[in-house]
């Protein structure tokens, strides 16, 4: 008899797991997406975007495209999962399913920094972002600070990302004499759960690049009438823009959903992103894993919601073959490229579940490293659409 695979949210994850069911299940079974939104747009490519180098109709692609693989798409806003009686309840009515795969991402809450909203564009936001790309335009100097509210950050490089390629953009409008340049995170050294080379590597290029970098700092709040920043230590400093990653948490229908959470986040097991709840999965930021090593939350990326979701697909399909599932996930992710420049990258690798310490590589820049970047944009909207 036909199953449902129920798969929630359109993002990497859910993207990918339904690519690999319309792929490798039998036509009898049914697949369902659920998303609150009909378009799915590369957030990897907001950096970009923010300085006007991508133009939005080029990071974008509409979720009802994968319909003509047989995915049914229907777009609602999952408001609640009952999920003992295998129910996911939407603004359009309730759901069944068979197999559950939760890939919701992280839901943001900027209401937790006073006087974010009113003060800082959001780099998680496409509208912000997109509002921020017309300031930068006309924007010749005065002072941008970007922050990091809270830890885990989604997308862990992308504040490095975005500060590299200010630099980049005003250098080349030959402003940057003008323009003071600051990151403020409240991690101990960048990209602190990396290793002590890429961490003091990425130290030294913002150093050589003049933009100031301020570690073990956390912002407590913004006042729009002054335009200034206050810290933990209750230093005040004044700017001109401000680019929030705004405080990131696991998503407010986990609650009371009788599945198991780590501090918001839903628990799995870290190899086959099981969930408590028989037949329910959850992938990629949503998911409440944490490193091995030193039990910190292992990176959010997309390179990883892509592995996890495609381990659970192919597991899942296997299963409705009548075969033991064998496919697991392991924390590894190759290919990666953090943005240094409009036209330079660094490809690197992760190994996170790693027992000593995790593992990451930065290859030095390259222009090559932005062209794999482009390439992926590129990969990412045709292959899985
Ligand atoms: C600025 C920025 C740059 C980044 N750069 C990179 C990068 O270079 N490389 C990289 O690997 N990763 C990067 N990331 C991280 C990457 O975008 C995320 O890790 C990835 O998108 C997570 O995938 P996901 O499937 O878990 O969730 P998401 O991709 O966030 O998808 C969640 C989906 O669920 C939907 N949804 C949420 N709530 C509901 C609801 N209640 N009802 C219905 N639908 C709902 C949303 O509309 C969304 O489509 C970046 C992130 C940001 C913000």
């Amino acid at each position: 008899m036909g199953k449902r695979i129920l798969i929630l949210g359109a993002g990497v994850g859910g993207i990918v797991s339904s690519n690999i069911f319309a792929k490798s299940i039998m036509k009898e079974h049914e697949v369902v997406l659920i998303d609150k939104n009909d378009t799915h747009i590369f957030r990897a490519s907001y950096p970009y975007i923010m300085i006007n180098v991508r133009k939005p109709h080029q990071i974008r692609a509409e979720i009802s495209s994968l319909q003509k693989m047989g995915v049914k798409f229907v777009q609602a806003e999952v408001l609640g999962l009952d999920l003992s009686n295998l129910l996911v309840e939407t603004d359009i009515g309730s759901f069944t399913y068979d197999y559950l795969i939760i890939a919701l991402g992280a839901e943001e809450h900027s209401e937790k920094v006073p006087g974010l909203i009113e003060t800082a564009f959001n780099l998680c936001d496409y509208e912000s972002v997109l509002d921020l790309s017309q300031v930068l335009e006309r924007f010749e100097q005065g002072h941008i600070i970007t922050f990091i509210s809270e830890l885990p950050v989604i997308g862990t490089v992308a504040p490095y990302e975005i500060v590299f390629l200010l630099d980049s953009f005003f250098r080349r409008r030959k402003q940057r004499q003008n323009i003071e340049l600051t990151l403020i995170t409240p991690e101990e050294i960048p990209l602190q759960n990396s290793n002590p080379k890429v961490s003091n590597s990425i130290a030294a290029d913002l150093k050589k690049r003049g933009i100031n970098l301020l570690v073990n700092s956390q912002v407590v709040s913004l006042d729009p009438r002054a335009n200034s920043i206050e810290l933990q230590d209750g230093s005040i400093i004044v700017a001109d823009i401000f680019i929030a990653i705004p405080p990131q948490q696991g998503p407010a229908v986990l609650k009371n959903s009788s599945l198991e959470l780590d501090e918001g986040w839903v628990k799995v097991d870290p190899h086959t992103l099981k969930t408590n709840l028989e037949n329910v999965y959850a992938v990629g930021d949503i998911t409440a894993i944490r490193m091995p090593s030193n039990r910190d939350w292992a990176p959010k990326l997309g390179v990883f919601a892509h592995y996890q979701a495609e381990v659970v697909a192919r597991n899942i399909a296997l299963e409705l073959a009548g075969k033991k599932p064998m496919f697991r996930y392991r924390g590894k992710a190759a290919g990666f490229v953090m943005a240094t420049d409009i036209s330079l990258g660094r490809i690197g690798s992760f190994d996170y579940f790693a027992i000593e310490r995790p593992k990451v590589t930065l290859l030095r820049p390259t222009r090559l490293g932005h062209w794999v970047k482009m390439a992926f944009e590129k990969y990412w909207l045709t292959r899985w659409f």
